[in-house]
């Protein structure tokens, strides 16, 4: 199954969503030594380098990145040192395979403005998940992805969009509830698709928009709207933007895209139109590729794809069959 094997899907963390609703979970986790916890400040992920043994010692030494897990007591003196005026939100992330529990303590992004942090050698460095997603291992990359995206639903919810009173976390971060109206609203995930169109010759259609790196072309993709199923999403955006006609939709693959909130889901799809007429404001190119043009394109330098990081580059990996070639300097 090509999702497991997408960068920022597979998830080794078990969620136990059935813990959520004893309101005394995160106190008590809070103060047991055993907990892990993950800081995160806005949307950054603390990470340290792994110890890598003598023999390996290579580049000043610096190991893959890992994710700082940390003891509860010591989180709070990070918290103290970082962000002294904050009041992190905090979320039962789950439990590992070896049953230790996993808790989110979350700093807002407006908390952090003021600047770095103290760049102390005994603290994390803060970063980009997408800088660091492909060296974390399965349970990190759980953690990171988990912890992205409930964050960032929590620092956009803090007010009701029913009545405008103030929400609270409830169900162990997984819900906020106002305190006027009672309601209770729940972290989202917006759809998106993503998908390989191919032409009754096996040809791959791929686009670019204008505001990209010269070369760089991509699989066609879009949000799905209000009332809309993924396959007409998926031959909506074709057609809008591209001009071309798409019947037969399979499922492939979905891959979690925390940035701020989307659901990547990855479709294979087969032309019924070849004649290509871009929109000129979601792409101002688009075209076909034969496995043979693609990996001349790529060895040559002419083409670039998007990130190992993203869907798109496993689904492209996928059709074309074989290791993608890399561009010959
Ligand atoms: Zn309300």
């Amino acid at each position: 199954m090509l999702s497991h094997r997408l960068p920022l899907s597979r998830s080794a963390l078990e969620r136990h969503a059935e813990l959520r609703a004893d309101p005394t979970l995160l106190e008590h986790l809070l103060k047991d030594p055993n907990t892990l916890v993950t800081v995160l400040r806005g949307d950054r992920v603390p990470v340290v380098r792994r110890r890598q043994s003598p023999g390996e010692v290579q580049d000043g030494g610096d190991g893959e990145p890992r994710l700082a897990l940390l003891p509860p007591e010591e989180a709070t003196r990070v918290l103290r040192r970082t962000d002294p005026q904050s009041s992190p939100i905090a979320a039962f992330l789950g439990r590992d395979a070896d049953r230790r529990d996993h808790v989110l303590l979350a700093v807002p992004a407006a908390a952090t403005d003021g600047g770095q942090p103290p760049q102390d050698t005994d603290l994390p460095v803060w970063t980009g998940l997408r800088e660091v997603a492909t060296g974390l291992d399965d349970l990190e990359i759980g953690l990171a992805v988990a912890a992205t995206a409930l964050a960032q639903w929590h620092a956009s919810e803090g007010w009701c969009p029913a009545c405008g009173g103030r929400s609270k976390i409830e169900q162990s971060g997984w819900t906020r509830r106002c305190t006027a109206c009672g309601r209770d609203r729940y972290p989202r995930t917006d759809p998106a698709v993503i998908m390989t169109v191919l032409d009754e010759r096996d040809r791959l259609l791929m686009g670019r928009q204008g505001s990209w790196a010269p070369g760089r072309y991509s699989l066609l993709a879009g949000f799905t709207e209000p009332g809309e199923c993924l396959e007409d999403t998926v031959r909506r955006e074709v057609h809008e933007e591209a001009g071309v006609r798409v019947g037969r939709v399979e499922y492939c693959a979905s891959q979690p895209w925390p940035f701020p909130r989307s659901l990547m889901i990855g479709f294979r799809a087969w032309a019924t139109s070849t004649e290509i007429r871009v929109d000129g404001e979601e792409l101002h190119h688009a075209d076909w590729w034969s496995r043979e043009t693609l990996g001349a394109d790529l060895r040559s330098g002419r083409l670039v794809l998007p990130p190992r990081l993203s869907i798109a580059n496993a689904l492209i990996g996928e059709w074309f069959g074989e290791p993608l070639p890399t561009a010959v300097r």
